[in-house]
């Protein structure tokens, strides 16, 4: 499953002459064309664009050889904008939408000697936690084809997890690359909000949303965020903060660091094995070294509701712009009998465009973002829902006086069967209860594989750190993972 290897074998062993971008790249899409068909990672295989590069990269290697990422095959979720490439949020709205322009991210990606090979499934618009929102039907968990991979990156866990590629990026707004990193068995990173730019990706929830790297190792996503991180005059939220080499120093103890358990959060509705799974991770990292810190998150009880009227809110303003006009589908219905046929006014075609365009759990998000920010309203829900922001962050902000991260599960339960929660949003929604904090106070978080349930599936910790500083974050998810 895993012959292509890690990001930093492939980068290695293309740097000693051992293995050719265009090698690299037919074992990756001949991968793709065996399990795709099954897991449904993908919304678009780049498979002769990915040839073509790879080629270029082996005929010019004296160019390339230095670069973190030469001839690494990456998969890209399918809301990262793609010079030339469809570009769907796997959204019929968007079916047929070929962006002008690339995503930020991925020309860093792309300048650091990766090569692309497609856009991956995910929820429409990044809107869910299972990949079921995607509108051309769900990805598929590697470990067991009858669950979610999780969401709404789920396509590009899948990718990594299944061994098509190697390092994917994803986007995550209240979880949707750590929560399928989780259910997948692999390591997913949020970066601290502003760390990476956010040029190129089709906004959800603008104050909320980073990009981050799925790898199958802490090194692998290091590589990968040093290479995307930076300040990004397209994008004025990303922060002037020097990019450190993430990927230097990780070492294989955690001597001297202090881990936040904040036990009261992690008793509410935890399965059971999940519960096991974290206490026995938390055994390790003391094991490595680090001492377990009591801690409080009070107010993180409030994040769920907290989180889904400030993602709503913004994901109802965010969306306006698809009308049919600017870009994307178009209902280019008529209006009349047979004799008397007319086009549709501006605004039947407004409606019509975005009643067909948009699937239901979209409808919903922006039904009640709408609402939420409506005069009489706005007071009741939005503007109490963004003090409740704050006490969240200050919560964390407490809890890193005594310590360098704090540990949680990544999700609540391990991978669901597909279907068994598609009727119940609310359900759905639970399952983000680990993770919206961290987008809410804008700080960085790490899933790391921490073991499998009876029945083998995978379960994930999380480690969230203070703002800007990945680097210790990475540093102690390294040393828990070399330990377990
Ligand atoms: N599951 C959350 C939601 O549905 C988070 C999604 C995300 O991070 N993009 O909104």
């Amino acid at each position: 499953m895993n012959r292509l290897g890690t990001v930093r074998e492939i980068r290695d062993a293309f740097r000693r002459g051992e293995r050719s971008a265009v090698d690299v790249c037919t074992e990756a899409l001949s991968c793709i064309a065996m399990r795709d068909p099954e897991l449904h990672a993908f919304n678009t295989i780049t498979g002769e664009q990915a040839l073509a590069r790879a080629a270029a990269i082996d005929s010019d290697r004296a160019r390339w050889i230095d670069r973190p990422l030469a001839g690494v095959p990456v998969a890209l979720k399918d809301n990262l904008c793609t010079r030339g490439v469809r570009t769907t949020a796997s959204s019929r709205i968007l079916e047929h939408f070929v962006p002008p322009f690339d995503a930020t991210a991925v020309a860093r990606l792309e300048s650091a000697g990766a090569v692309i090979v497609g856009k991956t499934n995910c929820d429409e618009f990044a809107m869910g936690s299972s990949n079921e929102n995607s509108a051309f039907g769900p990805a598929r968990n590697p470990w067991a084809p009858d669950r979610i991979p999780g969401g709404s990156s789920g396509g590009s866990a899948v990718a990594v997890a299944s061994g098509m590629t190697p390092l994917a990026l994803g986007s995550d707004t209240g979880g949707s690359i750590r929560q399928p990193a989780a259910l997948c068995g692999i390591v997913g990173l949020k970066p601290t909000y502003g760390r990476v730019s956010r040029y190129g990706l089709l906004a959800f929830a603008s104050s909320l949303d980073q990009i981050g790297p799925l790898a199958r190792t802490v090194e692998d996503v290091a590589i990968a965020l040093t290479v995307i991180a930076g300040a990004d005059p397209a994008d004025a939220t990303t922060a002037a903060e020097p990019v450190p080499d993430f990927s230097a120093g990780l070492s294989s103890h955690a001597r001297g660091m202090r881990v936040g358990v904040p036990q009261t959060l992690v008793d509410q509705g935890v399965d059971g094995e999940v519960t096991a799974a974290y206490r026995a991770a938390l055994d390790v990292l003391r094991d490595r070294g680090a001492t377990l810190i009591d801690i409080d998150l009070p107010y993180a009880g409030a994040a769920i509701p907290v989180y889904y009227l400030i993602a709503t809110a913004e994901a109802s303003s965010n969306l306006a712009r698809y009308d049919g006009v600017r870009y994307g589908f178009r209902d280019r219905g008529t209006d009349g009998d047979s004799t008397h046929r007319r086009d549709l006014d501006l605004k039947t075609m407004y409606a019509r465009t975005r009643a067909r365009g948009f699937g239901p759990e979209v409808k919903r998000r922006i039904m009640l973002g709408t609402y939420v920010l409506s005069a009489g309203y706005y007071d009741a829900y939005y503007l109490k829902a963004q003090q409740v922001r704050t006490l969240i962050r200050r919560d964390y902000e407490r809890a890193f006086e005594q310590v360098e991260v704090v540990a949680m599960p990544t999700s609540p339960t391990p991978a669901f069967k597909i279907g068994e929660r598609v009727s119940d949003p609310l359900q759905m929604y639970l399952a983000d209860v680990f993770t919206v904090s961290a987008n809410l106070a804008g700080l960085p978080a790490v899933s790391v594989p921490c073991g499998f349930t009876g029945n083998g599936l995978p379960i994930g910790l999380q480690l969230t750190g203070r703002t800007f500083e990945e680097l210790t974050m990475l540093r102690i998810a390294h040393a828990y993972e070399q330990g377990k």
